[in-house]
């Protein structure tokens, strides 16, 4: 057996151990003679894959009791409908960050449930190659929440602050990096993210809510993305993504075991300042991401070339480098280092790129 190295934006790789570990358990979880795919999610059994699984999520991110987690489906792309639809309904106002493709999506589906859904800064005309400053982030001073992308997937760049909004409340898309460094999560009204980049297969979403935000959502919302009916019912009013939420649990032991977020953050330092160092002394290669902005997870690079580019990636995949081409808006390569991308990964790029 090889494994690849697999660039891809997610889903992405997974702890060798933890596929291992799963694939021990896949007939028989711990002698209930059953695989957790097929056991009700009512049952004993999975209840506390459950707890302990959302247990270790707060204590990973030191998420405090005015908050709660929730493990849900319908992707990062339901709660650009969620977000507004549980809170818009405090003043119908709301500020956007657009820095990127996925903050445009969530900005536009909020345009469906008010008329009242502000621009507070866009990189839009730099082809979002950087991040807003606070200072240049223009606040509605009664808007219902401020939204911003933390890593911005497509485009490689990443907040290194966190936005200061007053009593104003913050909800944050972190699809891309969550659990890849420190977060001061007291800070939020909402973080949510898809689980597939840096956490578990997809199929999950994890929303962190700040528990007195819920309970004002426009009457239309439907139940599965009522924050206030999945708080009451620990996101199981209907069926969870029991599978899904069975290999986050192992990918948190992980996580543990590998010096909690904090590791993670040395180990994403480590893997993208390798390739970063790289491209900033190439005459090849060059990063379009300004410096200060750039994403500790998703490296992307350009030759100039675009045919050359195309080589690259495919010439890498022989190599069992495989998914360097960038997303299909905006081509080049893009390299996403996620938290399961061994070290060995970045430095077989660089070897790559030097040859
Ligand atoms: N937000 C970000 C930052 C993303 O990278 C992605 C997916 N690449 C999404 C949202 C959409 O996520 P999903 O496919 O889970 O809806």
């Amino acid at each position: 057996m090889s494994r690849v190295y697999n660039f891809s934006a997610g889903p992405s790789m997974l702890p060798e151990e933890v596929l291992e570990q799963a694939g021990k358990e896949i007939l028989d979880y711990k002698g209930s003679g059953q695989s957790v795919m097929e056991m009700s999610h009512r049952s004993k059994v999975f209840v506390e894959i459950f707890e302990e699984t959302k247990a270790d999520f707060k204590a990973l991110l030191n998420v405090p009791d005015t908050h709660e987690v929730l493990f849900l489906q319908g992707g990062a792309s339901g709660q650009f409908a969620a977000v507004p639809m549980n809170l818009i309904g405090v003043s119908g106002k709301a500020d956007y960050a657009i820095t990127g493709n996925f903050a445009n999506l969530a900005y536009k589906e909020a345009k469906k449930f008010s008329g009242n859904i502000n621009v507070a800064a866009s990189s839009a005309d730099a082809n979002h190659t950087f991040i807003p400053a606070q200072s240049d982030l223009k606040f509605t001073p009664d808007a219902s929440y401020f939204y911003y992308c933390a890593n911005n997937t497509i485009y490689g760049t990443e907040w290194q602050y966190t936005p200061e909004t007053g009593n104003v409340p913050l909800v944050s898309d972190m699809s891309s990096n969550i659990m890849s460094h420190p977060v001061d999560v007291g800070k939020y009204g909402v973080i949510f993210a898809g689980a597939q980049k840096n956490m578990a297969p997809a199929g999950v979403t994890v929303v962190i809510i700040r528990k007195d935000l819920a309970g004002h959502a426009l009457p239309d919302t439907p139940v599965v993305f009522d924050y206030a009916t999945m708080i009451d019912k620990d996101s199981m009013y209907n069926t969870p993504p029991c599978w899904c939420i069975y290999i986050l649990g192992k990918v948190l032991k992980w996580v543990q075991s590998n010096g909690g977020v904090a590791g993670m953050e040395e180990l994403k330092t480590l893997r993208s300042g390798l390739v970063y160092d790289y491209l900033d002394n190439s005459k090849l290669f060059k990063a379009p991401a300004q410096k200060g902005s750039r994403s500790g997870m998703n490296v992307t690079f350009v030759t100039g070339n675009e045919d050359l580019d195309k080589r690259f990636a495919s010439e890498a995949a022989k190599k069992g480098l495989i998914n360097l081409a960038g997303h299909r808006n905006v081509g080049g390569m893009r390299a996403s280092m996620y938290n399961a991308m061994p070290v060995e990964g970045a430095k077989a790029l660089v070897e790559f790129m030097k040859e």
